[in-house]
Protein backbone atom coordinates (compact mmCIF):
# COMPACT_ATOMS: atom_id res chain seq x y z
CA UNK A 1 0.00 0.00 0.00
CA UNK A 2 1.42 3.51 -0.60
CA UNK A 3 0.89 6.64 0.84
CA UNK A 4 1.43 9.99 -0.59
CA UNK A 5 1.05 13.18 1.84
CA UNK A 6 0.79 16.94 0.04
CA UNK A 7 2.25 18.92 2.09
CA UNK A 8 3.65 22.92 1.83
CA UNK A 9 5.65 23.76 4.46
CA UNK A 10 3.60 26.60 4.42
CA UNK A 11 -0.54 27.52 4.06
CA UNK A 12 -2.18 28.88 0.56
CA UNK A 13 0.47 27.27 -1.85
CA UNK A 14 -2.75 25.66 -3.29
CA UNK A 15 -2.32 22.31 -1.28
CA UNK A 16 -5.41 21.23 -1.20
CA UNK A 17 -6.70 22.45 -4.80
CA UNK A 18 -3.64 19.68 -5.83
CA UNK A 19 -5.14 17.02 -3.27
CA UNK A 20 -8.40 17.08 -4.76
CA UNK A 21 -7.36 16.85 -8.53
CA UNK A 22 -5.08 13.83 -7.35
CA UNK A 23 -7.79 12.27 -4.98
CA UNK A 24 -10.31 12.27 -8.32
CA UNK A 25 -7.46 10.56 -10.47
CA UNK A 26 -6.56 7.93 -7.78
CA UNK A 27 -8.78 5.44 -8.28
CA UNK A 28 -8.31 2.78 -5.15
CA UNK A 29 -7.65 5.22 -2.52
CA UNK A 30 -8.30 6.41 0.63
CA UNK A 31 -8.67 9.97 1.39
CA UNK A 32 -7.71 11.67 4.18
CA UNK A 33 -7.17 15.22 5.07
CA UNK A 34 -4.72 15.47 7.95
CA UNK A 35 -5.07 19.30 8.41
CA UNK A 36 -7.00 19.29 11.61
CA UNK A 37 -6.28 22.92 12.41
CA UNK A 38 -8.03 24.01 9.58
CA UNK A 39 -9.54 21.69 7.32
CA UNK A 40 -10.51 22.37 3.88
CA UNK A 41 -10.29 19.36 1.69
CA UNK A 42 -14.41 18.69 2.47
CA UNK A 43 -15.39 21.75 1.16
CA UNK A 44 -14.50 20.88 -2.55
CA UNK A 45 -15.30 16.79 -1.69
CA UNK A 46 -18.94 17.67 0.00
CA UNK A 47 -18.38 14.64 2.51
CA UNK A 48 -21.18 12.39 3.77
CA UNK A 49 -19.97 11.17 7.45
CA UNK A 50 -21.25 7.38 7.53
CA UNK A 51 -19.21 7.45 11.68
CA UNK A 52 -18.48 10.54 14.25
CA UNK A 53 -16.80 10.45 16.80
CA UNK A 54 -15.41 13.00 19.36
CA UNK A 55 -11.53 13.42 19.83
CA UNK A 56 -10.75 13.19 23.46
CA UNK A 57 -7.27 14.11 24.22
CA UNK A 58 -5.97 15.16 27.96
CA UNK A 59 -8.09 16.93 30.95
CA UNK A 60 -8.83 19.74 32.09
CA UNK A 61 -9.58 21.04 35.92
CA UNK A 62 -12.62 21.97 37.00
CA UNK A 63 -13.23 23.10 40.69
CA UNK A 64 -16.66 22.21 43.01
CA UNK A 65 -17.21 25.37 44.28
CA UNK A 66 -19.60 23.90 47.31
CA UNK A 67 -16.48 21.71 48.02
CA UNK A 68 -13.96 24.24 48.11
CA UNK A 69 -12.79 25.43 51.11
CA UNK A 70 -10.65 28.60 50.18
CA UNK A 71 -7.51 27.72 50.84
CA UNK A 72 -6.12 29.10 47.52
CA UNK A 73 -3.12 26.38 47.14
CA UNK A 74 -4.32 25.56 43.56
CA UNK A 75 -3.73 29.50 42.21
CA UNK A 76 -0.03 29.01 44.15
CA UNK A 77 0.77 25.86 42.86
CA UNK A 78 -0.43 26.45 39.20
CA UNK A 79 2.60 27.24 36.93
CA UNK A 80 0.42 28.07 34.11
CA UNK A 81 -1.71 30.90 35.59
CA UNK A 82 -4.75 29.07 35.09
CA UNK A 83 -5.95 28.82 38.87
CA UNK A 84 -6.91 31.40 40.86
CA UNK A 85 -8.59 32.31 43.90
CA UNK A 86 -11.81 34.79 43.32
CA UNK A 87 -14.48 35.56 45.88
CA UNK A 88 -13.05 33.16 48.26
CA UNK A 89 -13.43 30.10 46.27
CA UNK A 90 -10.84 28.27 43.59
CA UNK A 91 -11.49 28.59 40.13
CA UNK A 92 -9.61 27.65 36.98
CA UNK A 93 -9.47 29.04 33.71
CA UNK A 94 -10.23 25.87 31.27
CA UNK A 95 -8.73 27.48 28.21
CA UNK A 96 -5.18 28.42 30.27
CA UNK A 97 -5.21 24.86 32.11
CA UNK A 98 -2.67 22.77 30.72
CA UNK A 99 -3.84 19.39 32.20
CA UNK A 100 -0.80 18.54 34.37
CA UNK A 101 -3.27 17.31 37.35
CA UNK A 102 -1.05 19.16 40.34
CA UNK A 103 -3.69 21.02 41.57
CA UNK A 104 -6.15 18.14 41.26
CA UNK A 105 -3.67 15.85 43.34
CA UNK A 106 -2.58 18.47 45.92
CA UNK A 107 -5.69 20.07 46.48
CA UNK A 108 -6.66 19.90 50.34
CA UNK A 109 -10.35 19.27 49.55
CA UNK A 110 -10.29 17.09 46.93
CA UNK A 111 -12.88 19.78 45.59
CA UNK A 112 -10.98 19.60 41.85
CA UNK A 113 -12.39 17.24 39.53
CA UNK A 114 -10.47 16.16 36.17
CA UNK A 115 -12.74 15.31 33.22
CA UNK A 116 -11.31 14.14 29.89
CA UNK A 117 -11.46 17.30 27.66
CA UNK A 118 -13.77 16.95 23.93
CA UNK A 119 -11.22 18.51 21.67
CA UNK A 120 -13.12 17.86 18.30
CA UNK A 121 -14.76 15.45 16.05
CA UNK A 122 -13.54 13.00 13.63
CA UNK A 123 -15.24 11.29 10.92
CA UNK A 124 -15.40 8.32 7.93
CA UNK A 125 -17.21 9.82 5.30
CA UNK A 126 -18.46 8.90 1.58
CA UNK A 127 -17.42 11.27 -1.13
CA UNK A 128 -17.57 10.66 -4.99
CA UNK A 129 -14.21 10.91 -4.99
CA UNK A 130 -14.27 7.49 -2.11
CA UNK A 131 -14.17 7.08 1.58
CA UNK A 132 -12.53 9.84 3.35
CA UNK A 133 -11.09 10.21 6.82
CA UNK A 134 -11.26 13.63 8.25
CA UNK A 135 -11.55 15.64 11.40
CA UNK A 136 -12.08 18.94 12.74
CA UNK A 137 -10.52 20.06 16.17
CA UNK A 138 -12.48 22.81 18.21
CA UNK A 139 -11.22 26.18 18.40
CA UNK A 140 -7.94 26.84 20.63
CA UNK A 141 -7.58 22.81 21.33
CA UNK A 142 -4.35 21.31 21.13
CA UNK A 143 -2.64 17.64 20.37
CA UNK A 144 -3.48 18.08 16.29
CA UNK A 145 -0.45 15.45 16.39
CA UNK A 146 -2.29 12.96 18.10
CA UNK A 147 -5.01 13.45 16.23
CA UNK A 148 -3.32 13.24 12.74
CA UNK A 149 -1.84 9.88 14.05
CA UNK A 150 -5.75 8.66 14.48
CA UNK A 151 -6.92 9.89 11.43
CA UNK A 152 -3.87 8.35 9.93
CA UNK A 153 -4.65 4.93 11.44
CA UNK A 154 -8.16 4.88 10.68
CA UNK A 155 -6.92 5.56 6.98
CA UNK A 156 -4.67 2.71 7.39
CA UNK A 157 -7.38 0.38 8.81
CA UNK A 158 -10.25 1.30 5.92
CA UNK A 159 -7.53 0.84 3.05
CA UNK A 160 -7.05 -2.74 4.33
CA UNK A 161 -10.57 -2.99 4.85
CA UNK A 162 -11.99 -2.17 1.73
CA UNK A 163 -9.03 -3.52 -0.56
CA UNK A 164 -7.66 -0.34 -1.34
CA UNK A 165 -3.75 0.31 -2.73
CA UNK A 166 -3.03 3.59 -1.91
CA UNK A 167 -3.48 6.69 0.52
CA UNK A 168 -3.84 9.91 -0.64
CA UNK A 169 -3.06 12.91 2.37
CA UNK A 170 -3.75 16.25 2.32
CA UNK A 171 -0.62 16.92 4.92
CA UNK A 172 -1.00 19.46 7.30
CA UNK A 173 0.89 23.16 6.94
CA UNK A 174 3.99 24.30 8.28
CA UNK A 175 6.80 21.92 9.47
CA UNK A 176 5.51 21.28 13.28
CA UNK A 177 4.40 18.23 15.08
CA UNK A 178 1.05 18.19 13.24
CA UNK A 179 3.49 17.37 10.25
CA UNK A 180 5.82 15.19 11.16
CA UNK A 181 2.92 12.86 12.30
CA UNK A 182 1.09 13.76 8.28
CA UNK A 183 4.83 12.21 7.39
CA UNK A 184 4.95 8.94 9.31
CA UNK A 185 5.02 5.92 7.39
CA UNK A 186 4.87 8.28 4.12
CA UNK A 187 6.25 6.46 0.80
CA UNK A 188 5.94 9.91 -0.65
CA UNK A 189 5.59 13.74 -0.13
CA UNK A 190 4.79 16.03 -2.63
CA UNK A 191 5.51 19.22 -2.15
CA UNK A 192 3.23 22.22 -3.62
CA UNK A 193 5.78 25.31 -3.26
CA UNK A 194 5.14 28.58 -4.04
CA UNK A 195 7.64 30.54 -6.15
CA UNK A 196 8.81 33.47 -3.37
CA UNK A 197 11.65 33.65 -0.94
CA UNK A 198 9.08 33.04 1.87
CA UNK A 199 7.54 30.06 -0.46
CA UNK A 200 11.04 28.81 -1.01
CA UNK A 201 12.30 29.04 2.54
CA UNK A 202 9.44 27.17 3.97
CA UNK A 203 9.79 24.17 1.74
CA UNK A 204 13.43 24.12 2.16
CA UNK A 205 12.42 23.66 5.66
CA UNK A 206 9.95 20.81 4.88
CA UNK A 207 12.22 18.82 3.01
CA UNK A 208 14.72 18.62 5.08
CA UNK A 209 12.51 17.08 7.47
CA UNK A 210 11.56 14.74 4.38
CA UNK A 211 15.54 14.12 4.01
CA UNK A 212 15.68 13.39 7.73
CA UNK A 213 12.57 10.73 7.50
CA UNK A 214 14.15 9.48 4.66
CA UNK A 215 11.14 10.33 2.89
CA UNK A 216 11.53 10.75 -1.13
CA UNK A 217 10.17 14.08 -2.37
CA UNK A 218 8.31 15.15 -5.21
CA UNK A 219 7.97 19.21 -6.06
CA UNK A 220 5.23 20.82 -8.13
CA UNK A 221 5.48 24.72 -8.68
CA UNK A 222 2.33 26.66 -8.79
CA UNK A 223 1.77 29.77 -9.92
CA UNK A 224 4.98 29.32 -11.39
CA UNK A 225 4.79 32.52 -13.90
CA UNK A 226 4.79 34.58 -11.36
CA UNK A 227 7.99 34.41 -10.28
CA UNK A 228 10.59 32.95 -13.05
CA UNK A 229 13.95 33.61 -10.73
CA UNK A 230 11.96 31.64 -7.96
CA UNK A 231 10.58 28.90 -9.62
CA UNK A 232 14.01 28.55 -11.79
CA UNK A 233 15.97 28.80 -8.14
CA UNK A 234 13.53 26.12 -6.56
CA UNK A 235 14.33 23.56 -9.90
CA UNK A 236 17.98 24.08 -9.26
CA UNK A 237 17.37 22.87 -5.84
CA UNK A 238 15.12 20.20 -7.08
CA UNK A 239 18.08 18.80 -9.21
CA UNK A 240 20.63 19.34 -6.30
CA UNK A 241 18.85 17.33 -3.96
CA UNK A 242 18.03 14.61 -6.87
CA UNK A 243 14.08 15.53 -5.93
CA UNK A 244 11.55 14.48 -8.69
CA UNK A 245 9.70 17.59 -10.92
CA UNK A 246 6.34 17.42 -11.30
CA UNK A 247 5.92 20.20 -13.25
CA UNK A 248 5.13 24.03 -13.45
CA UNK A 249 1.36 25.21 -12.84
CA UNK A 250 0.99 28.99 -14.21
CA UNK A 251 -1.24 31.12 -12.75
CA UNK A 252 -4.81 30.43 -13.82
CA UNK A 253 -8.03 32.09 -12.89
CA UNK A 254 -9.38 28.79 -13.30
CA UNK A 255 -8.55 27.61 -10.03
CA UNK A 256 -11.52 30.17 -8.68
CA UNK A 257 -13.84 28.81 -11.31
CA UNK A 258 -13.34 25.87 -10.01
CA UNK A 259 -13.81 26.47 -6.40
CA UNK A 260 -16.81 28.61 -6.79
CA UNK A 261 -18.20 25.25 -8.35
CA UNK A 262 -16.52 23.38 -5.71
CA UNK A 263 -15.28 20.73 -8.10
CA UNK A 264 -11.56 19.39 -8.37
CA UNK A 265 -9.35 20.62 -11.43
CA UNK A 266 -8.89 17.33 -12.71
CA UNK A 267 -13.12 17.43 -12.91
CA UNK A 268 -13.31 20.02 -15.65
CA UNK A 269 -11.72 20.55 -18.81
CA UNK A 270 -8.93 22.80 -19.24
CA UNK A 271 -4.97 23.39 -18.88
CA UNK A 272 -4.41 22.98 -15.67
CA UNK A 273 -6.16 19.49 -15.13
CA UNK A 274 -4.24 18.34 -17.97
CA UNK A 275 -1.09 19.42 -15.98
CA UNK A 276 -1.92 17.94 -12.74
CA UNK A 277 -2.79 14.57 -14.78
CA UNK A 278 0.69 14.58 -15.89
CA UNK A 279 1.87 14.96 -12.81
CA UNK A 280 -0.43 12.09 -11.24
CA UNK A 281 0.66 10.16 -14.01
CA UNK A 282 4.35 10.90 -13.12
CA UNK A 283 3.69 9.99 -9.45
CA UNK A 284 2.14 6.48 -10.50
CA UNK A 285 5.33 5.92 -12.67
CA UNK A 286 7.65 6.48 -10.04
CA UNK A 287 9.30 3.09 -9.41
CA UNK A 288 8.07 1.09 -6.74
CA UNK A 289 11.97 0.57 -5.61
CA UNK A 290 12.13 4.62 -5.22
CA UNK A 291 9.32 4.69 -2.78
CA UNK A 292 9.23 1.31 -0.61
CA UNK A 293 13.40 1.56 -0.71
CA UNK A 294 12.94 5.00 0.40
CA UNK A 295 15.96 6.07 -2.48
CA UNK A 296 16.08 9.62 -2.80
CA UNK A 297 16.83 10.16 -6.61
S1 LIG B 1 -6.87 23.99 46.40
FE1 LIG B 1 -8.93 23.11 46.45
S2 LIG B 1 -9.81 23.88 48.31
FE2 LIG B 1 -8.01 25.14 47.92
S3 LIG B 1 -8.83 26.90 46.78
FE3 LIG B 1 -8.19 25.39 45.27
S4 LIG B 1 -10.02 24.24 44.84
FE4 LIG B 1 -10.39 25.32 46.75
S1 LIG C 1 -4.36 20.97 36.09
FE1 LIG C 1 -2.34 21.96 36.14
S2 LIG C 1 -2.55 23.60 34.62
FE2 LIG C 1 -4.62 22.98 35.11
S3 LIG C 1 -5.24 24.39 36.72
FE3 LIG C 1 -4.42 22.54 37.72
S4 LIG C 1 -2.28 23.02 38.11
FE4 LIG C 1 -3.02 24.51 36.62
Amino acid sequence: MREIVIISGKGGTGKTTVCASFSYLARKATLCDLDVDAPDLHILLDPRPRVTEAFISGNTAVVDAASCVGCGACAALCRFGAASLSGGKGSVDALRCEGCGVCVDLCPAKAIAFPEKHCGDWHISDTRMGLMVHAQLFPGQENSGRLVTLLKRKARELAREHGLDMILCDGSPGVGCPVISSLSGADLAVAVVEPTPSGRHDFQRVAALCDHFRIPVAVLINKADLNEQETARIEKECLERRYALLGRLPFDQAVTAAMVQRKALTELPGELGGMLRRAWDMILALPDARLKGRLLG
